[in-house]
C-alpha cells in the first residue's frame, strides 16, 4: 500500500498490480517480476516473507532507519540521561538511545525512547478497544498519541515526528480489522511525519497523501464509513504540499476541486467551505489570476451578508481579495486605493504574510460604503 512503485523498474504501480506469491512484493508485470527474481529477489524472498511480507518488511526497515536518524541527531544532548517512561538509558529490547527536544517537555521528562513512546500509544489504543471506549471521541483522542505528547500536549516535530509516523504505520500496516480504519489512517500519520521531518521529505509526503486519498476513495466505494471531512482533509494536505513544493498551478487545481466538493457536500455558506475559498483566492492571486479572484469574491456576496463584516472568514476572504486587487496591473486607481485601505485594515489576514495593521472598524466602514 505504501510501496507505490515496481520493485524491479520503479514505475508507479496500480493498486492491483501483480505480486510475488510468497512475499507479496509488487511488480508492473511478469517480465519485471522474472527480471527481479534473477537479479537477486530469489535470495531475499523468504526473508521478506518471514518479516511479514513486503509491506511490513519495508515498514520495519524504514522505521529502524528513522529511529536511528532521530537518536543520532540527539546523541550529544542525551548522554547520561534516562527515559522518563522506562527509566533506563538504553531500551531493554531494541537497545536504542534516547531522543529529546521534540515537544515542550524539558528536564527529566524531556528524554525518552521512541520505542517506549510508540508502545504507550499502541497500548493506549488497545485498552480503548478492549474497554469498548470508541464513542465520544475517546478512541480519536488516544489516536493522537502517535503525534502529540501526552504530557505537554504539543505535537511532536522533526525527526521524532517522522519516526513516530513510521512506528504508527508499522503497527497497523497489516491490520485488516475493518471496524477500525487504523491501517488507512496510519498512512496519513506517516505522511504528516514525512512533512514535518527536518530533511523536508515533501515529495514522499505528497505521494503518501495521494495513496491515502486513493485508499479512502476506494474504501468509500466499497461501502466503508469514510467521513466527508476525512476526504476533504486528504485533498487539503495534497494542496498544501503542492504549495510548499512551489507547484502552485497544481495546488490551485486541487483547491478548486476541494471548494467544489465542499460546496456540494457542506453548502456554500459552511465555514469550512469559506475557509477553502479564502485559500483558493490567495493561491489564485499568487498566480496573477486577478479576474478569477475578483469574480470569485463577488460570487461570495451572500456569505459576507450572512456572516457580517467582522467575521474571521469574511476578513480572510477580504484580505485575499485585496491582495489580488492590489497587484492587478489592470486595476483602476480607485480600485487600488480600495485595495490599500482593505489591506491596511484587514487584521493581518493577508495570507502572503505581509505585516498589516489591524483596525477592524475601518474595514467595516469601507465595506458599508461599497
Ligand atoms: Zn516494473
Ligand atoms: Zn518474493
Ligand atoms: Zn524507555
Ligand atoms: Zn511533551
Amino acid at each position: 500500500m505504501i510501496i507505490t512503485n515496481c520493485a524491479a523498474c520503479a514505475a508507479p504501480l496500480a493498486h492491483d498490480a501483480p505480486r510475488c506469491v510468497r512475499c507479496k512484493t509488487r511488480y508492473c508485470n511478469s517480465t519485471c517480476q522474472h527480471d527481479h527474481w534473477r537479479r537477486g529477489h530469489k535470495q531475499i524472498c523468504k526473508k521478506i516473507h518471514r518479516g511479514g511480507d513486503a509491506e511490513q518488511y519495508n515498514a520495519e526497515k524504514e522505521h529502524k532507519e528513522a529511529v536511528a536518524v532521530a537518536v543520532e541527531a540527539c546523541a550529544d544532548d542525551t548522554k547520561g540521561q534516562t527515559c522518563y517512561i522506562c527509566m533506563d538509558a538504553a531500551h531493554w529490547k531494541t537497545k536504542e538511545g534516547l531522543v529529546n527536544g521534540y515537544c515542550a517537555c524539558r528536564g527529566t521528562m524531556g528524554f525518552v525512547h521512541l520505542s517506549c513512546l510508540a508502545e504507550q500509544a499502541k497500548l493506549s489504543i488497545e485498552e480503548a478497544i478492549d474497554k469498548r471506549l470508541w464513542s465520544g471521541g475517546e478512541l480519536n483522542s488516544r489516536w493522537q498519541r502517535w503525534h502529540v505528547c501526552h504530557t505537554c500536549g504539543n505535537e511532536f516535530h522533526g525527526h521524532v515526528r517522522c519516526a513516530m509516523g513510521w512506528a504508527c504505520w508499522k503497527t497497523y500496516a497489516s491490520w485488516e480489522d475493518s471496524r477500525f480504519a487504523f491501517q488507512r489512517m496510519s498512512i496519513e500519520k506517516l505522511a504528516n511525519g514525512m512533512e514535518e521531518d527536518v530533511f523536508g521529505r515533501l515529495e514522499e509526503a505528497l505521494s503518501l497523501y495521494a495513496v491515502y486519498l486513493d485508499v479512502s476513495q476506494r474504501s468509500l466505494r466499497a461501502g466503508a464509513e469514510v467521513s466527508t471531512e476525512n476526504l476533504l482533509a486528504a485533498k487539503s494536505n495534497i494542496a498544501g504540499t503542492y504549495s510548499r513544493l512551489g507547484r502552485v498551478e497544481e495546488a490551485v487545481n486541487m483547491e478548486r476541486d476541494i471548494y467544489d466538493d465542499s460546496k456540494a457536500l457542506l453548502g456554500p455558506l459552511d465555514l469550512q467551505t469559506l475557509s477553502v475559498a479564502a485559500n483558493l483566492m490567495h493561491t489564485m492571486s499568487m498566480l496573477h489570476r486577478f479576474d478569477e479572484v475578483k469574480a470569485f469574491f463577488l460570487g461570495l456576496e451572500a456569505a459576507r451578508q450572512t456572516l457580517g463584516p467582522d467575521n474571521y472568514l469574511v476578513l480572510k476572504l477580504t484580505s485575499a481579495y485585496a491582495h489580488g486587487l492590489y497587484y492587478d496591473p489592470t486595476a483602476t486607481r480607485d480600485e487600488q486605493l480600495e485595495a490599500i485601505t482593505m489591506r491596511i485594515s484587514a487584521e493581518g489576514y493577508c495570507a502572503c504574510g505581509a505585516a498589516i495593521v489591524p483596525t477592524l472598524r475601518i474595514l467595516t466602514r469601507t465595506w458599508r460604503k461599497c
